[in-house]
């Protein structure tokens, strides 16, 4: 288990699915949380489970899309805690469809969310990074972003712009102790996959090599490594979570 005693991290979309699962893996290996969401009663839940691990935790119900609500976000957060090591930018949302029926709106959502979500989260927290010298963003991408999927144009974008966002912000921070990567999972096991029809999960599963879907898990694990100490050295990555489906 990875060392990130006392690290205090703040984890975006965290009330359920894959940012629980890695909220719960940080506070495991040590680390204190604010819990953010725009699911306000989910919320509760998770910072009871992380204070059931012996760590500290509060819970700070915002949206990603409001710079505002970010920068409350961040400043609750320091009042709290006294400081940020770790920003995990989880939240993100699909409105799927293909583009002949794609409406305006559904696009807009989903680059308003994932993409400016993960903009205004990280420029809420740079400072202070940037001050301390020290710092770890981890952005949760898709490995839709890197190979495109019918249907999910907006998302597909949405994920891939994350990548170059990453890569840029990388490059800005490395010389002062800041490491900024990204996570791209593949089909993961979660409320939303357990909905697709067995057929259509079979026919996902014949395209990844190692024959299963990924556990949240398997995600949270590789955010760990990448907030620990263990990966100082590695900055404008992106690591993909997929069980071979692409490579
Ligand atoms: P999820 O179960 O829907 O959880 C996402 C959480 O983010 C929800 O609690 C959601 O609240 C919250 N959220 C939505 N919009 C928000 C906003 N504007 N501000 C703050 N919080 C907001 O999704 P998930 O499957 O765990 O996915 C987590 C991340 O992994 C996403 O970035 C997703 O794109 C990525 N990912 C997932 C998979 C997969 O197979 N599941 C694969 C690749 C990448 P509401 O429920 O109230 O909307």
């Amino acid at each position: 288990m990875m060392d990130l005693k006392d690290k205090i991290a703040i984890v975006t979309g965290a009330a359920q699915g894959i940012g629980k699962v890695i909220a719960l893996g940080l506070a495991k290996c040590g680390a204190d949380i604010a819990v953010s969401d725009i699911n306000e009663v989910s919320l509760n839940e998770a910072v009871k489970e992380i204070e059931t691990l012996g760590r500290k935790a509060i819970a700070v119900k915002m949206d990603v899309s409001s710079l505002k609500d970010c920068e409350a976000m961040v400043k609750k957060t320091v009042e709290t805690f006294g400081r940020i090591d770790l920003l995990v930018n989880n939240a993100g949302i699909t409105r799927d469809t293909v583009l002949l029926r794609m409406k305006e709106e559904q696009w807009d959502q989903v680059i308003q969310v994932n993409l400016k979500g993960t903009f205004n989260c990280t420029k809420a927290v740079i400072r202070s990074m940037f001050k301390q010298k020290s710092g770890k963003i981890i952005n949760i991408s898709s490995v839709t972003g890197a190979m495109g999927n019918a249907g999910q144009a907006n998302y597909a974008s949405s994920k891939a712009a994350v990548m170059g966002f990453t890569k840029s912000i990388a490059r800005e921070y490395a010389h002062c102790g800041i490491t900024v990567n990204a996570v791209a999972p593949g089909f993961i096991k979660t409320a939303m996959t357990d909905a697709i029809p067995d057929k259509d999960r079979d026919a996902m599963i014949s395209l990844i090599p190692a024959k299963r879907l990924g556990f949240p898990e398997d995600v949270a694990d590789t955010v760990c490594f990448l907030a620990s100490d263990m990966a100082n050295y590695i900055t404008g990555q992106v690591i993909h979570v997929n069980g071979g489906m692409y490579m």
